[in-house]
């Protein structure tokens, strides 16, 4: 577990690293800059180059088993941003270390995992696949049977009724799991497609992040969406943010009721330009998601 400095997190769960840049909103990637720097230090994770042309060293997708059970020692709940250093739907991440996933998941419903994705294409059709969740199924024995702890025979008890096929209607997928959040980055006009996905994707709680917003989203629709954070970015050149793009995506979340999160101005340091809107900041989170949730 690392502790995050990411506004709306808590902690980061990696059981992936690595990804490859795919649109605008990549090109400052921090995660990328981050894996070349933990591979020079020998960081273990960190080992799988990329391609050169999207990813780099140390930034090969790599899938880490040792990894993904670590949210099931955390005993006190917490909001987890899974796969801060990747891209969990990357067509390189296989539907058996996804389904290994979604099984810890379903085992752990005292953390809320935030899942957060720039190919909501691929996840959408991976959690609408009875198949997957025959995967998840046979995981959820694995990952138990290889864990090297207690898991609360409540929470192995809910997870197997969440999953069981004839808990569930005729053909149908089991309902998403309540603890999960998922969500798709949207950072100019043209990608607001990606909602259009994760709006078609079975989900608790659905959210966006519009950072780093690159320009007004005027095609953006906000139906069935709980949750947007925006903000700008930071780093050594770092694309301005116009203030007037995010008042319009506030307006538009107070009228639709969509909670709103504005995680900063940005500049040269994340911190540089605050976090403030016309006098105030923006610390909401969805409006749906309940106190201890459980799947039974
Ligand atoms: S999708 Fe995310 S992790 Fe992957 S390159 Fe783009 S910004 Fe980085």
């Amino acid at each position: 577990m690392s502790v995050s400095s990411i506004e709306w997190t808590e902690v980061t769960w990696n059981p992936v690293t690595g990804c490859d840049r795919i649109s605008a909103g990549c090109d400052n990637c921090y995660a990328l800059k981050m894996a070349k720097r933990l591979k020079a230090m020998g960081a273990a994770k960190y080992q799988t180059d990329g391609d050169p042309r999207t990813s780099g060293p140390g930034f090969g997708v790599a899938v880490h088993d040792d990894a993904i059970t670590e949210p099931l020692r955390w005993r006190s709940p917490r909001k987890v941003f899974v796969n801060s250093m990747s891209d969990i739907a990357h067509a390189r991440v296989s539907p058996a270390a996804q389904a290994r996933i979604w099984a810890v998941m379903a085992l752990t419903p005292r953390h809320q995992f935030q899942v957060l994705t720039k190919r909501p294409k691929r996840l959408a059709n991976l959690l609408s696949d009875r198949a997957f969740y025959d995967q998840v199924k046979t995981a959820l024995w694995e990952v138990a049977e290889n864990f090297n702890g207690p898991i609360p025979v409540n929470d192995m008890d809910a997870a197997l009724r969440w999953i069981d096929p004839r808990n569930r209607l005729s053909g149908a997928i089991p309902a998403p799991l309540p603890n999960v959040w998922l969500g798709t980055s949207i950072e100019t006009d043209e990608y607001c497609w990606r909602a259009d996905e994760l709006r078609r994707t079975p989900a608790a709680i659905r959210f966006l992040s519009c950072e780093p917003l690159l320009g007004p989203l005027p095609s953006l629709d906000l139906t069935a969406i709980d949750w947007l954070i925006v903000g700008g970015e930071s780093g050594p050149g770092f694309r301005p943010l116009d203030l007037d793009w995010v008042r319009e995506l506030r307006d538009r979340c107070v009228q639709r009721r969509v909670s709103l999160f504005f995680k900063q101005v940005g500049g040269v340091r994340p911190k540089a330009g605050g976090r403030s809107l016309d006098g105030r900041t923006w610390d909401e989170y969805p409006t749906r998601v309940s106190a201890g949730v459980g799947h039974g």
